[in-house]
């Protein structure tokens, strides 16, 4: 056993491949301080900056005071407390659904959604860049898994004009995580129903940021059709921790009786619910908050573009540079870093096989300066390592 971890150990990092944890020395944050120094951070998910919300930390820190800090069973068990009805309720709101179930994380959320929806003999079709906790979702569920080129409705329409299963299930990302464009929602909705497919939209990104109030992908495109399963999680945008499913009740009543993860799972800590109600009355009463995110990304997107940077078909606050050769993408996170500009390098299998790349991600809470300064930094580390 020794001998082979260490061979696999070894073969990792001779790909380029070996992983390591970044550790900031205090909360997340526009800036943060990493190896004694303060750098700007253009790679967190804290969409709006709430991670670290005086308004939000006093909610959960009450929220211990009142409920304790562990949930202390399973929600069908003793797990269920006022706080995760309460924001079930507003998800449900928020989204305008019918229901609203709480998930542990995003990846809870889909390894035990999709399972609940779709099993063997069934088709379920995705795109290839999907993100990896749908792909692990669709293997636990034993379903047959059909996955098509990127964005390519021609070859979703081919494979699903072929399915002979009973039940078929569509899933995609809203915003696709490591390439920040928006999936073409009417589209794949439209060829659900003409297949008679179940559509479940995996709206990780796009939940607080899409949409005039921030509900997300079908809000955006202006489309409101209550047969889309909604994925939704809490530990992007909303700064706190956890995910949720929405859609219709009965739906919902499923799923709560046959998702494993959140039937074998101890409940979310009361605290992480409080933060995330307060998050939801943020980005509900906050809309300048989205639009200087949206800001921000134009700033950063339009810059690198301006000085001949390819930032691929992203038109959100996710922006990727690819890199291609993985040892090289780590060698520019590492410069970055040295002048002050932390950007995690992204690698195979989280991206395909030569698109490595430096996924840039922006925030609300960034100074204009800042970003200015980080985009001149990554044109010069590119200039020096991007062939
Ligand atoms: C981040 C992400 C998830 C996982 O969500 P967590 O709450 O972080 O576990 C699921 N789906 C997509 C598309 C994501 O980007």
């Amino acid at each position: 056993m020794e001998d082979s971890i260490e061979k696999r150990l070894t073969g990792l990092k001779t790909r380029g491949l070996k992983r390591s944890l970044t550790v900031l020395e205090g909360p997340q944050g526009p800036r943060a301080r990493i190896n004694g120094k303060e750098v700007v951070v253009l790679c967190s998910n804290d969409y709006l900056g709430l991670a670290n919300h005086p308004v939000v930390k006093e909610a959960a820190a009450r929220a211990i005071g009142d409920h304790g800090t562990g949930a202390g069973a399973s929600r069908l068990v003793a797990g269920t407390m006022e706080l995760h009805i309460e924001l079930e309720d507003r998800l449900r709101v928020f989204k305008n659904t019918e229901a609203a179930l709480l998930f542990n994380s995003g990846w809870h959320a889909n390894t035990g959604c999709i399972p609940a929806l779709a099993s063997r003999g069934d088709d379920i079709f995705c795109d290839k860049l999907s993100h990896a906790s749908i792909i692990d979702g669709c293997i636990l569920s034993r379903a047959n898994l059909k996955r098509y080129p990127h964005g390519d409705m021609n070859a979703l329409e081919g494979l699903l004009k072929r399915s002979r299963a009973s039940r078929k299930l569509v899933i995609t990302d809203g915003v696709f995580s490591m390439d920040g464009d928006i999936a073409p929602l009417d589209d794949i909705l439209g060829l659900a129903e003409r297949y008679g497919a179940t559509l479940l939209l995996d709206d990780a990104h796009a939940t607080g940021v899409l949409g005039r109030n921030g509900r997300g992908t079908l809000e955006h495109i202006g489309i409101d059709n209550p047969s889309v399963i909604q994925l939704g999680t809490l530990g992007k945008a909303f700064g706190s921790y956890g995910a949720f499913v929405a859609g219709g009740r009965r739906l919902i009543e499923l799923v709560l009786n046959t998702a494993r993860s959140f039937i074998y799972s101890t409940a979310l800590p009361p605290a992480v619910c409080a933060a995330s109600i307060k998050a939801i009355d943020i980005v509900e009463g906050e809309p300048e908050r989205r639009e200087r995110l949206l800001r921000n990304a134009s700033l950063v997107r339009d810059g690198l573009k301006k000085r001949g940077l390819d930032t691929l078909c992203s038109t959100t606050q996710i922006i990727p540079l690819v890199v291609g050769d993985a040892a090289r993408t780590m060698e520019a996170t590492r410069r970055l870093l040295d002048r002050g500009v932390f950007v995690q390098g992204i690698r195979p299998p989280t991206v395909p096989q030569g698109t490595s790349r430096l996924r840039i991600t922006v925030t609300s809470e960034h100074s204009t300066d800042d970003l200015e300064r980080a985009v001149e930094t990554i044109t010069e580390v590119a200039g020096e390592l991007i062939p």
